[in-house]
């Protein structure tokens, strides 16, 4: 079986995680501190808040910029129903920008039309979600220019997108968006078993989204309403959750930390070789903004059309290759279907959505296998025993 991707795991993840299990903490402690730290360092924010999951990083995002009952908040259709539930959770009305027919990611084009309509409706988002899809990085010069002409804020969803480049700055910058977030979940690029994380660069957005990731509380004096009644005081401010990230959670992701840009150069050499070996004229790859450096999380395709998708789908699913599609557009989940979307206004998701398909990458995959794949992908057109 060849998955279409997975995490690895070192001696060193190991240790670092029984050196936790022995020691006093093992809730949210000095481990996640460290964590986040060294996240932020890398990426270059100034402020990091680790969480349970990206779900949860998104959702304490959105509550941070202000995200309510009455707002509006717009994402990419072609993404994981996270990057849309969390503004459900907030009680705002969800909508969707179509994608690039060439990136794959949120179009510029679309986004300006959207907006220029929401506009003249009074139907301005508050918040739009650019989700950099399979770590290839959305045009964020331009999303930026429009949030500054529209007034809307950012939040990338970068569950894809550690350790990918931006115009020569690494994702989680913020350089232009107010908060940047990650996925630690196994298949993505590091792992701690199930986390998030959410950096911003905005003091106060990351007060808030501290606070609402550990129910709401504060123990720190320059936060709370009133005097303290003695030293066991803390104040609950907002309705906040327990999201909190373990440090058992952390020492993992700390030591996968150290691990990332080896990650990232392996996957580089896979997606270099697909490169070579696949036979560009009989499908679509999937096209990188110029100032993008992607961290290859993912390696999607476009078939010719759907018959072609699904039997390629079939072939390898039957040779033990786990291909997979990512993803279905979200305005089409049955739990979507209350909200009574209209599917032609998103006409390039919808071909995307017949002819992707995600062919394995992950650091661990070798030659030969990819060599397995690509043959097993085109055996329709005669290309077995091609290599
Ligand atoms: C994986 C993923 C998420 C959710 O991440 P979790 O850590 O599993 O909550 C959100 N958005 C996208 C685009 C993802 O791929």
């Amino acid at each position: 079986m060849i998955p279409y991707g997975k995490q690895e795991i070192s001696e060193a993840d190991l240790d670092s995680v029984m050196s936790v299990l022995k020691s006093e903490y093992l809730t949210q402690g000095p481990i996640v501190q460290k964590f986040e730290k060294a996240v932020s360092d890398y990426c270059g924010s100034k402020y990091a808040v680790a969480t349970n999951s990206a779900t949860s990083a998104l959702h304490v995002a959105c509550l941070a910029l202000g995200v309510g009952q009455g707002d509006i908040v717009w994402t990419s259709p072609v993404s994981f129903v996270a990057s849309a539930n969390c503004a459900l959770y907030c009680g705002a009305t969800i909508d969707f920008v179509d994608i690039d027919s060439s990136t794959f990611c949120m179009s510029v084009d679309a986004l300006q039309d959207k907006l220029e309509c929401a506009e003249k409706s009074g139907m301005l988002p508050k918040v739009v979600i650019p989700v950099h899809l399979a770590g290839h990085v959305c045009d964020m010069k331009s999303i930026r220019l429009l949030s500054l002409k529209y007034g809307f804020k950012i939040i990338e969803d970068a569950s894809h997108a550690i350790g990918a480049i931006y115009d020569g700055l690494k994702v989680g910058s913020c350089f232009y968006s107010e908060v940047t977030v990650f996925s630690f979940h196994p298949v993505k690029i590091i792992t701690t078993g199930e986390g998030g994380m959410a950096l911003t660069n905005s003091q106060e957005v990351a007060t808030i989204m501290g606070r609402l990731r550990s129910h709401g509380i504060t123990r720190n004096l320059n936060e709370m309403e009133r005097v303290p009644d003695g030293l066991w005081y803390y104040e609950q401010l907002d309705l906040g959750f327990n999201y909190r990230m373990s440090d058992i959670h952390a020492a993992l992701g700390l030591s996968q930390l150290s691990q990332l840009d080896s990650f990232l150069e392996k996957r580089h050499k896979v997606a270099n070789k697909y490169e070579e070996i696949i036979p560009h004229g009989l499908v679509k790859k999937q096209s990188q903004d110029p100032l993008s450096i992607s961290s290859y999380h993912l390696y999607i395709l476009r078939m010719k059309d759907v018959l072609k998708r699904n039997s390629a789908f079939e072939r390898m699913r039957n040779a033990g290759i786990l291909v997979n599609v990512h993803y279905i557009p979200i305005y089409r989940q049955p739990y979507y279907s209350r909200f009574c979307f209209d599917i032609s206004n998103f006409p390039e998701s919808e071909n995307y959505y017949r002819e992707a398909i995600s062919i394995p990458i992950y650091p661990s995959l070798t030659y030969d296998q990819q060599l397995y794949i690509v043959e097993t992908l085109f055996a329709e057109n005669g290309f077995q025993n091609l290599f």
